[in-house]
């Protein structure tokens, strides 16, 4: 790790923070900054050490075992590491995921929410969780359509998960601000407090929008290499 890539990661993640505490007092809210997620999916391990060596220490992964093998040995090291699973679930790796994960951001239908009880009571670790709205309606997109959320919110109540707040990925070619919008009306109406919204491209406009958990990857670490 080079001490270059230690300063490149420590400036993106400074100017983030100050992006968003700007904006959260745009909105003249009461309620704080939200919480940076540094989403460190297919990032190469360098950039993620030096975003370590920075001292961030919440991270988000989309795939519960590309998540294990970065993080199972790390949170060793790290034990104030707070890891977010902000992507879609098999029940099949319910076990795992209530494993490794703090927070699950990506709740969308009864069988996970079944699957996430049963570990977690199994395991005796009860993480928070998000249900994950599909916003735009999008048949590829998981999430679960806003009609659902009642259902499934008395679902996670009977069977012990406690809900923090909702979660949306906008689609690629509408303007996120109707989303957040939305999303931040769902959550009022059932009585939700955390909204977990934002990406690189419109972190700071999410966070003017009240949201409490933004979830940044290309912003902190640089453009993914998937070839
Ligand atoms: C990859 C991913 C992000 C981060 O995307 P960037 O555009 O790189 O900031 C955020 N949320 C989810 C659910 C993701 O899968």
């Amino acid at each position: 790790m080079t001490t270059d890539l230690v300063s490149t990661i420590k400036a993106n993640l400074a100017e983030i923070d100050s992006n968003i505490r700007k904006m959260a007092v745009h909105t003249g809210t009461k309620h704080p900054a939200p919480k940076l997620i540094a989403v460190s999916k297919v990032q190469p391990d360098d950039r993620v050490e030096a975003a370590l060596n920075a001292g961030h220490r919440v991270y988000g992964e989309n795939r519960v075992q590309e998540a294990e093998s970065r993080w199972k040995e790390r949170r060793k090291a790290y034990p104030d590491l707070e890891l977010h699973l902000i992507g879609g679930l098999q029940t099949n790796k319910a076990a795992e995921a209530v494993a490794l994960f703090d927070y699950i951001h990506s709740v969308d239908r009864p069988k996970l929410v079944k699957a996430l009880a049963t570990e977690m009571k199994k395991q005796e670790k009860f993480l928070p969780v998000y249900i994950q709205v599909n916003t735009g309606r999008e048949d590829q997109k998981s999430g679960c359509l806003q009609e659902d959320i009642a259902s499934l919110l008395g679902l996670c109540t009977e069977n012990g998960l406690t809900v923090l707040g909702l979660m949306c990925i906008p689609p690629v070619d509408d303007d996120p601000s109707l989303h957040f919008a939305l999303l931040r009306k769902l959550a009022l109406k059932h009585g939700l407090k955390h909204l977990s919204m934002g990406m690189s491209g419109d972190y700071a406009l999410a966070a003017s929008m009240g949201a409490t958990d933004i979830r940044v990857g290309t912003a902190v670490f640089g453009a993914r290499d998937y070839g």
